[in-house]
């Protein structure tokens, strides 16, 4: 007998169907005798929803009362998943992150968790009951709802099976697993059978929306082997794993591309200690995820500092960015939207060189300009215009021989 922690996202959800074919799967895996944690996102397009629906009562609303609203959403689905599986005969109780003991730290909307203390589920589990958690959600110390962050019911399900020692954690999705590239984009993507923990964290976090990188980040952390695999089909998915020697073999695995990413210039800029630190600690208190950072070799004693952040995070950026310009007597700041990055990842770039001269190669044939550069040991990645990232996408993923 396993313990086995499935997590099924929004669109696996997205109707009573669809919830149907969801209890259908946890009661086969149920009646194979093992032992069946269920994670639900809310269904697909509830959350974007609640938000629209808050933002028509209130232009700013309040963090605390935004966490209620939309934990709401994921509370929908874990009932309704629980009467699909009574319907099915089969043993079933719904729990919500407080219920299930998952206690996080004060952030509304987007709160990291601090502890679980999994009694409850525990318990139900021995009683002979498939229990079927809320995603996305937990409670502070004072007893509020916090939620997670977008995406973040990934981060409940890896965070449940690292503290119930799960045997199995399985992601359900909409996709068949990790491909070399957006299949969507790149017509001849192939499926991955196995990806190393970094290689997928520098994939999700470089905006192949497969799963939230926070939750990427925790299984890495906590060990916690996990497959990414379609609720619609009995394909094997992808496995995410701590890398082995023989990943390295591949020096690309896949290419991404982030569409979702402002570029914000602050010119002429002192070069002298501390300036560097200031902009960066005011753009850190707003809460705000600086991705790509550049700084210019200096002349007469002025730089100019380029960084990109998440598009959305703009607003939020430029409010701080105003005064610090004046503060440190800075000439202005521009910002730039419409812009995407493009990366290459794979481990193997440790060992292997030539990738960056094979990816500028494959874009300079298109013609395409290269506006940043940034590496890491195991990613390149270029900054380009949003209007050529699809063709980009394509070239590059050639280049690489990684198609089908
Ligand atoms: N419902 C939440 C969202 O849309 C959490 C999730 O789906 O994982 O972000
Ligand atoms: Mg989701």
């Amino acid at each position: 007998m396993s313990l086995i922690v499935q997590k099924y996202g929004g669109t696996s959800v997205a109707n009573a169907e669809r919830i149907k074919n969801v209890a259908q799967r946890v009661k086969r895996s149920r009646d194979q005798g093992h032992q069946i944690v269920v994670v639900v996102s809310a269904m697909s397009g509830v959350t974007d929803n609640l938000i629209r629906l808050a933002r028509e009562v209130h232009g700013s609303p309040d963090d605390r009362e935004m966490d209620v609203l939309l934990a709401t959403g994921e509370q929908t689905t874990i009932a309704l998943t629980a009467m699909a599986l009574h319907a099915m005969g089969t043993k079933a109780v719904s729990l919500t992150g407080a219920q299930a003991g998952i206690v996080t730290d004060g952030v509304h909307t987007r709160a990291k968790i601090a502890n679980i203390t999994p009694r409850k589920v525990h318990e139900l589990l021995d009683g002979g009951h498939v229990v079927i958690v809320a995603g996305f959600q937990g409670v502070n110390e004072s007893g509020a709802i916090t939620t997670l962050g977008r995406g973040g019911s990934d981060l409940t399900a890896i965070a449940l099976a690292a503290a119930l020692k799960a045997d199995l954690c399985e992601i359900y999705t909409d996709v068949d697993g990790v491909y070399t590239a957006d299949p969507r984009i790149v017509k001849n993507a192939c499926k991955l059978d196995e990806i190393s923990y970094d290689e997928m964290l520098e994939l999700a976090s470089l905006g192949a929306k497969v799963m939230q990188s926070r939750s990427v980040e925790f299984a890495k952390k906590f060990k916690v082997t996990f497959s990414v695999r379609s609720s619609m089909n009995d394909n094997p998915g992808t496995i995410v794993k701590e890398e082995t020697r023989k990943m390295e073999d591949v020096v690309v695995r896949g290419v991404s591309v982030d569409k979702n990413q402002s570029k914000v210039t602050i010119v002429q800029v002192p070069d002298r200690p501390g300036v560097a630190a200031r902009i960066f600690k005011a753009i850190a208190d707003a809460h705000v995820n600086v991705d790509m950072i550049v700084q210019n070799v200096s002349e007469l004693g002025l730089t100019d500092m380029t960084f990109t952040l998440n598009k959305d995070d703009l607003p939020r950026a430029r409010k701080v960015i105003e005064p610090l310009v004046k503060e440190i007597g800075a000439k202005g700041f521009t910002c730039t939207e419409g812009i995407a990055k493009l990366s290459v990842v794979g481990i193997g770039m440790r060992s292997h060189s030539g990738v960056a001269a094979g990816m500028f190669e494959a874009l300079a044939a298109e013609k395409i300009n290269i506006q940043m550069i940034s590496t890491s040991e195991i990613k390149i990645s270029v900054v380009i215009d949003a209007a050529g990232a699809d063709r980009a996408m394509n070239v590059v993923h050639g280049k690489f021989g990684l198609g089908k």
